[in-house]
């Protein structure tokens, strides 16, 4: 049984914030908008329950790599900002990222780590995953050739990540959509990262994303991983971006 807080649940579930709703990014070289109104810096409530994306993800996957994994990136990212004074209700965590090459490699590591969970999670909703609609279908399509010909290239980048890492699909500064991968926590907003862009959507591809599940059949999670995208939540992302 999930252990989040039901009444902030509730509130984020309200007032649309699980949406990803937020204030206006700031411009900078990749435009990034911030994934909550609450504090960016702390892990928010899951927006559904752990057993909510079965048969997909399987319950304790979900516990533990929310309730450990990433948590563990949230605590270790407030630590790495208390020793190199990021005031935490001040910063944002998408400049911190932008200027990844500032901080050190636990700041770099957590702070991706903590920004690409709590994007994952608004990623997926429970039920039957619908299609892109509007603006963002008609880009993909101009972009890819097809919504199939997009979703076997981010297939594709997650299945040949070499280790730990995302795939993801991205609006670049000049507006197109790119599909890659980053290693470790790293994510596209980071000034270190080959892959540039706004992260629209984001699939992690760690082992403990699947393992007790899909063992070594990362290509199984993936194909089934298509049938809990959120597209309403990439879709506003797009459309703000
Ligand atoms: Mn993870």
């Amino acid at each position: 049984m999930a252990t989040y807080n039901k009444s902030r649940r509730a509130f984020i579930k309200t007032t649309g914030l699980a949406a990803g709703i937020g204030i206006t990014g700031i411009p900078s070289l990749v435009k990034a908008m911030p994934l909550t109104a609450g504090n960016a810096f702390s892990q928010q409530p899951l927006p559904y329950d752990y057993k909510g994306l079965e048969p997909v993800i399987d319950a304790m996957t979900m516990e533990i790599h929310y309730s450990k994994h990433a948590a563990t990136y949230a605590k270790n990212l407030a630590d790495a900002c208390a020793a190199e004074k990021v005031d935490i209700n001040n910063a944002k965590l998408e400049d911190v990222l932008r200027n990844a090459s500032k901080y050190s490699a636990k700041m770099r590591n957590n702070g991706g780590g903590h920004y690409n969970h709590e994007l994952f999670w608004q990623c997926m909703k429970p039920g039957t995953a619908t299609k892109p609609e509007g603006k963002l279908a008609a880009a993909i399509d101009q972009s890819f050739g097809s919504f199939e010909a997009f979703k076997t290239q981010f297939s594709d980048a997650g299945k040949n990540r070499f280790g730990s890492g995302w795939a993801w699909l991205v609006v670049t500064t000049d507006k197109k959509l790119v599909t890659g991968s980053t290693p470790n926590q790293d994510n596209p907003l980071m000034d270190v990262s080959d892959l540039k862009g706004m992260p629209l959507l984001g699939l992690d591809v760690w082992e403990h994303a699947y393992y007790l599940k899909y063992q070594n059949k990362r290509p199984d999670y993936i194909n089934n991983w298509w049938n809990v995208v959120n597209w309403d939540f990439v879709q506003k992302r797009f459309e703000q971006a």
